[in-house]
């Protein structure tokens, strides 16, 4: 993969894309770091589920700590792991509002010094919340970055690594989720739609499925 390759990939993949945009509903910084948190290991659609009844009642660190383990673990009960979930977003909504004066922080260190959040929740906030030029690697851009050639490594980091050398200045901040929604909704896990794909020609994949 070369720099022109990437270029165009990702020229192509913003035309697309014309809104590459996370796709867990929020209204605040707070509630896409609870949302994030809630996402590890489920899906999207099941988080806006969960959210849409929590947010209305409790979207502050102090609300949802007022709302105490078991009265949290009934509004997200539906997701995976929501215990431990629940354990980690009360834990993170005690440390925001002791060392944090109840706002989300805006460093990749305080982010990862929350309960729950990691690399990948850190790049994720830094990125849709504030802008930052960061690409959280979760299942689909290891996936895509493998397959395309735009970041080949066998572990999240060591993708993200490769695509933040690869990736052009210009798509820095959208690189993100452009390469999000092409693995969710094109370069599928099962069987990738390359025949529908605007990257097929540029794709270095050996297992392309083209009818
Ligand atoms: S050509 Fe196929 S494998 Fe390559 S990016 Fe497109 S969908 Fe994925």
């Amino acid at each position: 993969m070369n720099k022109e390759k990437s270029e165009e990939i990702f020229r192509r993949l913003s035309i697309a894309i014309p809104a590459p945009k996370t796709e867990l509903n929020h209204n605040s910084v707070f509630e896409l770091l609870i949302a994030v948190i809630l996402s590890a290991q489920a899906t999207d659609k099941g988080v806006n589920i969960a959210t849409a009844k929590l947010y209305p009642v409790a979207n502050t660190p102090s609300a949802i700590l007022a709302l105490g383990i078991e009265g949290l673990e009934r509004y997200i009960k539906t997701i995976g792991l929501y215990h431990s979930k629940a354990k980690n977003v009360l834990a993170t909504c005690e440390r925001l509002i002791e060392v944090y004066g109840g706002e989300v922080p805006r460093t990749r260190e305080a982010l990862e010094s929350l309960p729950g959040v990691g690399r990948k929740t850190a790049n994720v906030i830094l990125n849709t919340a504030f802008g930052e030029p960061t690409i959280a690697v979760d299942t689909h851009i290891f996936r895509v970055g493998n397959r395309t050639g735009l970041g080949r490594g066998k572990t999240p980091l060591a993708v993200e690594n490769k695509l933040m050398k690869i990736v052009p200045k210009a798509y820095m901040k959208d690189a993100h989720h452009l390469l999000i929604l092409h693995g969710r909704y094109t370069c599928v896990a099962r069987k990738p739609k390359c025949d529908e794909c605007v990257i097929l020609d540029l794709c270095e994949f050996k297992g392309k499925v083209v009818a």
